[in-house]
């Protein structure tokens, strides 16, 4: 399969990721992606950047060494209720907002709650990606999930580094294989990403990749090999 984007990553920003974003782009150009996203983890993770980072990337050229550059970012779900820890006036002015659960923002509930939560941000207007929903610590209906995701034109992460043996995350290979089922049932679109904190793992999909070549996952359902359907994502 093409696999023209990867979606999701992250810089020096982010606290605990090592490139700037030039490195990124080098990195993403010299390996023949059209357009990445920078992805930096929002306000509430520990020794990220803050609100006026995220409010200054108006300053950011949208393209380097040749590529798209897209300035985005990775919202920590807060509650059940699916709110998130930047305000509508900054989510507004970013290319791309991911929205995930992760554990030093969020306490893993019970499988109702979770999904509710992953289903409620789903109605914020400016959310595009679910991002890594395989993690098994916090359990999720994945028809449910499918469902909405395709009826509010949401797009699911195949998370290649939740798939990664040194991944903190659990059972993602079973969750992602009964996801990307309900997936094919309902037309429901997903995403490769890397979730890379390190350039040289920009455009991984060593884990996504043959996984979906083994359950013969439609090619059409997969947004990376095509600009334009990802950005028909895009709020
Ligand atoms: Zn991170
Ligand atoms: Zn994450």
């Amino acid at each position: 399969m093409d696999y023209r984007l990867d979606s999701h990553m992250h810089t020096v920003a982010s606290g605990h990721a090592y490139n700037t974003i030039m490195e990124m782009a080098k990195t993403a150009a010299e390996k023949g992606l059209e357009l990445i996203a920078i992805t930096e983890h929002s306000v509430n993770m520990p020794g990220t950047c803050q609100l006026f980072y995220f409010m200054n990337l108006k300053m950011v050229p949208r393209r380097l060494f040749g590529i798209e550059v897209l300035q985005g970012a990775e919202l920590n779900i807060t509650d059940y209720k699916g709110s998130v820890d930047l305000p509508a006036d900054v989510l507004k002015n970013l290319d791309v907002c991911i929205a995930s659960l992760h554990l030093p923002c969020i306490r893993p509930g019970s499988i109702k709650e979770n999904t509710a939560a992953l289903l409620s941000v789903m109605e914020n207007p400016y959310v595009s990606i679910i991002g890594h929903p395989d993690d098994g610590r916090y359990a999720v209906d994945y028809r449910e999930l499918a469902k909405a995701a395709a009826e509010r034109h949401v797009l699911l992460e195949v998370n290649n580094h939740s798939l990664d043996p040194a991944s903190s995350r659990t059972m993602a290979r079973e969750n992602l294989i009964t996801m990307l089922k309900w997936c094919e049932e309902f037309g429901t679109h997903v995403i490769l990403n890397s979730d890379a904190h390190w350039c040289g793992d920009i455009a991984d999909r060593r884990f996504s990749g043959p996984l979906l070549e083994e359950i013969r996952f439609p090619e059409e359902l997969v947004v990376n090999r095509d600009v334009d359907l990802y950005r028909s994502f895009l709020k």
